[in-house]
């Protein structure tokens, strides 16, 4: 059994914080020149574990082993959302860095090889999992023609161009090369630390299911229109989102989560009755039956505010992803190791967040394990694992390596 080296591996992930360093947490927006710098490193660093590293035309760094042998592809996203945590996407990597090493060095190891990925823009700044996307041939280049930076506009290529990327072969993952790929992060959430755990076994990856819901009302004078003649659409999509919360619970599964992430009032003037109101909201689970129910529940509340008037309802969809089922053998394998490294401190969940696996999922077999989030936080400066949790996890991962290697 492969031992991981913990100060190694703690302190790579205190040097990849120093790059653009904010608070206790880190601002590293894709292609963000800290981003750049960040990857170089990455690369340098696959570099002195005995990989060969390459930054590729979309910014995903990849080192490949040069074990002639069955390989494992391990990794996660180095860039951060803004103003964010130290270890969404960084542990991944670091821990694919750090199994590699391990494995590599290790007689238990001889013959294996893991191959380590950091993706580009997981979280979104231009695309969506913009990287792994690419990597696994399912980025053209005209999505990559029509893409932009989301804060600030700049053309994706300009991003590229300006970091030096520009010009580069995107790398192309060959399936039949590997067994899988394995993805270690925070979980982001807080079941684990509820049921006082120290690692998720991931069963599977939410799907997503996003709603544009209009109201068409009538604009007109907030003073002189009587009550009884009003078609108010921003009263109206007020209502209906209320009805949403009052009937969702009644079929939600146990971790179905939903959000109205935005409402727009059209005109949006104090003395205006509003005209127009939109609305987006997107529900989450993993189990495809109670998807359904949730859409038909969906559809059945806004027809009923159609008919009910006196505004018009209307309901599109934006986007339905699929739930990505982890592969089941790399579920026992790193449950076999959880149990191993942590008796009885482990469970099997859902994942409630999107990651690089899911793509990786329609390529190869997906693995991936959670270490706790104190408190819950992520996508803020705050987050934090505690120490001996990120080095249980990084253990873990190196053993359940070895075992899907070897199987
Ligand atoms: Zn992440």
């Amino acid at each position: 059994m492969p031992s991981i080296d913990a100060g190694r591996m703690i302190a790579d992930l205190r040097r990849l914080r120093t790059f653009g360093e904010y608070k206790t947490g880190v601002h590293r927006p894709t292609y963000s020149p800290e981003d750049v710098a960040a990857r170089h490193w990455v690369a340098e660093r696959m570099a002195e574990a005995g990989l060969t590293p390459v930054i590729d035309g979309i910014g995903n760094v990849i080192g490949r082993s040069p074990v002639d042998g069955p390989r494992l592809l391990i990794g996660s996203h180095s860039e951060s959302q803004n103003h964010a945590g130290w270890l969404d996407g960084a542990l991944g990597v670091v821990y694919g860095l750090e199994v590699a090493r391990a494995v590599h060095s290790d007689a238990d190891g001889a013959g294996l090889a893991v191959d380590v990925v950091s993706f580009a823009d997981e979280e979104g700044h231009y695309g969506a999992f913009t990287g792994s996307r690419s990597l696994c041939g399912l980025l053209d280049d005209a999505e990559i023609d029509g893409l932009a930076n989301r804060s600030d506009g700049t053309p994706l290529r300009a991003a590229l161009e300006r970091a030096g990327f520009a010009g580069r072969a995107r790398e192309q993952i060959e399936p039949a090369r590997y067994k899988g790929f394995l993805e270690a992060h925070i979980e982001q959430g807080d079941y684990l630390e509820r049921a006082n755990l120290r690692l998720g076994i991931v069963t599977s990856i939410v799907a997503i299911w996003q709603y544009r819901i209009q109201v068409e009302g009538e604009q007109n004078h907030a003073g002189t229109t009587r009550m009884a003649v009003r078609k108010d659409a921003g009263l109206a999509l007020v209502r209906l989102a209320a009805a949403i919360d009052r009937r969702f619970p009644e079929v939600a599964g146990e971790r179905t989560v939903w959000t109205t992430g935005r409402i727009t009032l059209e005109p949006g003037a104090p003395s205006i009755i509003p005209g127009r109101a939109e609305m987006l909201f997107q529900f989450r689970d993993a189990d495809p039956d109670r998807l359904v129910l949730l859409k038909r529940t969906l559809e059945q509340l806004v027809e009923e505010a159609d008919v009910a008037g006196p505004c018009r309802c209307r309901l599109d969809v934006v986007s339905r992803s699929v739930p990505k089922l982890m592969d089941a053998r790399f579920q026992d394998a790193l449950e076999e190791a959880a149990e191993r490294h942590a008796p009885a401190a482990h469970m099997r969940m859902p994942s409630a967040a999107g990651h690089d696996a899911q793509i990786l999922a329609r390529r190869m077999p997906a693995g991936m394990l959670f270490v706790p989030s104190i408190g819950g936080i992520s996508h803020h400066w705050r987050e934090d694992t505690r120490e001996e949790d990120i080095v249980l996890g990084c253990q873990v991962m190196a053993t359940a390596a070895v075992t899907i290697l070897r199987s």
